[in-house]
């Protein structure tokens, strides 16, 4: 695998100005936006769109760096349109929420259909052979990608790789966590889909980034830095080296260079100095254990003892019914306790015999009130073998 370039830009403010210049010095560092789009091609920009959730809190893409993407991109010569499918709701209302939307009117982008998708064959695929992808993204000449930022419970960083998850319509996400609830196989499944979609360029907003109980309910956190990059591992495990995250913890970005889609090894950081945005205290789960276990009856009793489980605050819960709804197992692994017929409904409870640590409750409760906790029995592991190494 040749060298992969990252490009980090310092940019400490969503100023529109300040942003569009480090967007545009971004381009210049990689060769320039003409390099990844021609003259009158449809290009489809991918931001993160998790959830409807205003840009201060960091959830998403911010509408500034959407903005100068889009800016520039159209410079080129781009036809432009915008979408994602966030794991539960409407794409359009995370992007009014999220202050995207305002944008695109704006500039007249419109948002591509991320409600129905068409099936594709992958026979180069090295897990799955087969996706549902999104019509908007099909019916793109190219895709730009514009994550974010931030930690997360089951990948423990989300970024470049991640963010095309949201290419799969509506609750189908949910199928995948079900079907593969180990991380390695989870991983792999996202490579293959970067494989197949191939975007052509990697953009990552991290301004403001996310930390702790991320992807969702974790705490802003200034790193001043947007990164380039064509190739999404190079990017990603650049963001770890930024977090003091050993890359080889992250599935995304093994498998990602196992499988060909990048490098972790070999990249050349031009811009800014990768030193200049390292946060060692950055909140990520650094842990050499395992994030999440299988499905069989070993990994099962290893998935209560040791691995980090989801657990509800019943002082921060609403009974809102998201987590309920989301879960992607059958029967759920969290649901209602609420005696039949009682006037108001109590907190959901987690059956993690059944729950397979996919994290999606945590990651869409739209309250906080779920945490991810590592048991004592894998607190004491984790600690044996930092004491070890
Ligand atoms: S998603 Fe959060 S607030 Fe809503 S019911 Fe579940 S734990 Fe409670
Ligand atoms: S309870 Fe939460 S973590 Fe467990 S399987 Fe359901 S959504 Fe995933």
């Amino acid at each position: 695998m040749a060298s992969a370039q990252v490009a980090l830009v310092r940019c400490e403010t969503y100023d529109s100005d300040a942003v569009n210049a480090a967007v545009e010095r971004g381009l210049d560092l990689l060769g320039g936006a003409q390099r990844f789009v021609r003259a009158d091609e449809r290009i489809l920009l991918k931001p993160n769109l998790l959830v409807a959730s205003a840009p201060e809190a960091s959830v998403t893409t911010h509408p500034a760096v959407f903005s100068a993407a889009a800016h520039h991109l159209r410079k080129a010569g781009a036809n432009l349109v915008y979408g994602d499918s966030p794991g539960f709701g409407r794409g359009e209302g995370a992007a009014k929420r999220g202050g995207l939307q305002a944008v695109a009117q704006e500039m007249s982008i419109p948002f591509a259909d991320f409600a129905e998708g068409s099936i594709v064959s992958f026979p180069e695929g090295a897990l799955i052979k087969q996706f549902t992808i999104a019509n908007g993204v099909l019916e793109a000449d190219g895709l730009v990608s514009l994550s974010k930022l931030k930690s997360h419970g089951l990948t423990r960083m989300t970024g470049a790789v991640k963010n095309q998850f949201g290419c799969i319509p509506g609750m189908l996400k949910g199928e995948f966590h079900a079907r593969m609830p180990d991380i390695d196989r989870f991983s792999q499944m996202l490579v293959d889909l970067n494989r197949l979609l191939v975007p052509r360029l990697y953009i990552m907003d991290g301004i403001v980034a996310m930390e702790g109980n991320g992807p969702r309910n974790g705490d802003p956190r200034p790193m001043n830095v947007i990164l380039f990059s064509d190739d999404p591992v190079a990017l990603d495990a650049t963001v770890c080296r930024m977090m003091n995250l050993d890359p080889e913890l992250v599935g995304t970005v093994t498998y990602g260079q196992q499988f060909g889609l990048g490098t972790y090894t070999d990249i050349e950081i031009v811009g800014d100095s990768l030193k200049s945005f390292v946060a060692d205290d950055f909140a990520v789960n650094r842990s050499t254990g395992s994030t999440t276990g299988g499905s069989g009856r070993a990994s099962r009793i290893m998935n209560r003892l040791v691995t980090p489980k989801p657990v509800i605050s019943k002082e921060l819960c609403t009974a809102c019914g998201t987590c309920v709804k989301v879960c992607p197992v059958d029967p759920k692994a969290v649901d209602w306790a609420t005696p039949e017929g009682a006037k108001a409904k109590l907190a959901p409870v987690h059956d993690y015999d059944r729950c397979i640590r996919c994290y999606c409750c945590q990651e869409l409760c739209p309250e906080s009130a779920i945490k991810v906790e590592t048991p004592l029995l894998g607190r004491l592991i984790h600690r044996e073998r930092r004491a070890a190494e």
